[in-house]
C-alpha cells in the first residue's frame, strides 16, 4: 500500500534528468544494489534497482569496480545495505523511518512484520522518479508505506511525518544511510536534533560514522559523488550522539568484511552507528 505527500513540487513526467546532483548520487547506490544483486552470491537481492539505472539510461556494469576507490565504495555500499537491512528488521519497531530514502526499496523487498509502517523522504524528484519506476514494474510494498517528498534540511519535515501517521510517542526505527556526508556540520545536528525529538525512548537510528572526507583519494570518474561530500559531523558523528541522548554502538566496516567473507579492497576505517534513545533525564 502506497500513500503519498503532496507532489506538487514534482514534475509532470519525472525523470532522472530532473534530479538535483545530489539525489543523483542515489542512483550511483541503486547501480551497486544492481550490480551486488547480480552476483551469485549476494549479500542481499534488490530486485529493482536495475530498473533505476535503466530508465536513468546508465549502463548496468557488467563487470566490478576498477579503481582502488570505486572498489572500495562499492564494498561500503554493499556491506552498509545488508547490515542495516539485518539491523532495521531486529530493531523491532513498527514505525521505520527511511531519511533520505532515494532509490533504496527496502519497504519492498524486506520481510518486514505485519503492521510495519514505513516512511519515505527524501527530495520530490527523487521521490517522483522512483515513484515512476516501481509503479510500472508494479511492484508491491511489504509494509504499509508512505512516501513524503521533503526537503530535510527545512523546519516542515517533522510535522508532516506525523500528519502523515507517525507516531512520536511510541518506539520507532530510523536510517540515514548515505545521508549525513552530504551535510554540513550543522545541518547535519540541525536534523539529527529533530529526529531525536520525535524518537521515543527505546527508538532506534542507524547511520554512518562520518570520516574525514578531506582524506578521500581523487578518482575523476566518482567527482560527481565525491565533490558533493561536506562531511556532515565527521568522526565526531558517534560522540555528537552518546552527548544528546542516545547510547551507541560501533560495527566497523572490517567486521562485517569478516562476518560475510567480503574481503575489503584495503585498510578501512568505515564504521557504523546504531544508537538507541535512552529515556530523558
Ligand atoms: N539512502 C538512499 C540509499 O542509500 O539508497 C539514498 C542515498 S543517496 C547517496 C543520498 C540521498 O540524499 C539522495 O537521494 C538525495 O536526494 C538525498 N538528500 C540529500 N539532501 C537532502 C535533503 N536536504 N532533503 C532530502 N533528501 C536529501
Amino acid at each position: 500500500m502506497t500513500t503519498s505527500g503532496s507532489t506538487s513540487d514534482s514534475p509532470s513526467a519525472p525523470t532522472s534528468e530532473s534530479l538535483r546532483p545530489v539525489s543523483r548520487t542515489a542512483l550511483s547506490v541503486a547501480l551497486v544494489r544492481a550490480y551486488e544483486s547480480s552476483r551469485p552470491d549476494p549479500l542481499f537481492d534488490d530486485p529493482y534497482a536495475a530498473a533505476f539505472a535503466t530508465a536513468a539510461e546508465l549502463p548496468l556494469p557488467a563487470a566490478g569496480p576498477r579503481s582502488g576507490l570505486a572498489k572500495a565504495l562499492v564494498a561500503h555500499g554493499v556491506l552498509r545495505t545488508r547490515f542495516y537491512d539485518d539491523r532495521l528488521l531486529a530493531a523491532g519497531a513498527d514505525q521505520v523511518v527511511l531519511l533520505a530514502a532515494g532509490l533504496d526499496t527496502r519497504a519492498h523487498r524486506l520481510d518486514w512484520p505485519a503492521g510495519t509502517r514505513v516512511f519515505e523522504l527524501d527530495l520530490g524528484p527523487v521521490l517522483a522518479f522512483k515513484e515512476q519506476v516501481l509503479d510500472a514494474l508494479g511492484a508491491v510494498p511489504r509494509a504499509r508505506r508512505t512516501v513524503l517528498p521533503a526537503d530535510l534540511l527545512e523546519p516542515h519535515w517533522p510535522a508532516r511525518l506525523v500528519d502523515a501517521g507517525f507516531d512520536p510517542a511510541r518506539p520507532s526505527a530510523w536510517l540515514a544511510e548515505g545521508l549525513l556526508v552530504y551535510l554540513a556540520p550543522e545541518e547535519a545536528a540541525a536534523l539529527l536534533t529533530a529526529v531525536a525529538a520525535l524518537a521515543a525512548p527505546g527508538s532506534r537510528l542507524l547511520l554512518e560514522q562520518g570520516r574525514d572526507v578531506t582524506a578521500t583519494p581523487h578518482d575523476p570518474s566518482l567527482a560527481h559523488v565525491t565533490d558533493l561530500w561536506r562531511g556532515g559531523l565527521g568522526p565526531g558523528t558517534r560522540d555528537w550522539l552518546d552527548g544528546h541522548g542516545w547510547a551507541t554502538e560501533l560495527t566497523t566496516l572490517d567486521r562485517l568484511a569478516r562476518r560475510h567473507a567480503r574481503p575489503l579492497p584495503g585498510p578501512s576505517t568505515a564504521a557504523f552507528i546504531e544508537a538507541v534513545r535512552r529515556p530523558a533525564d
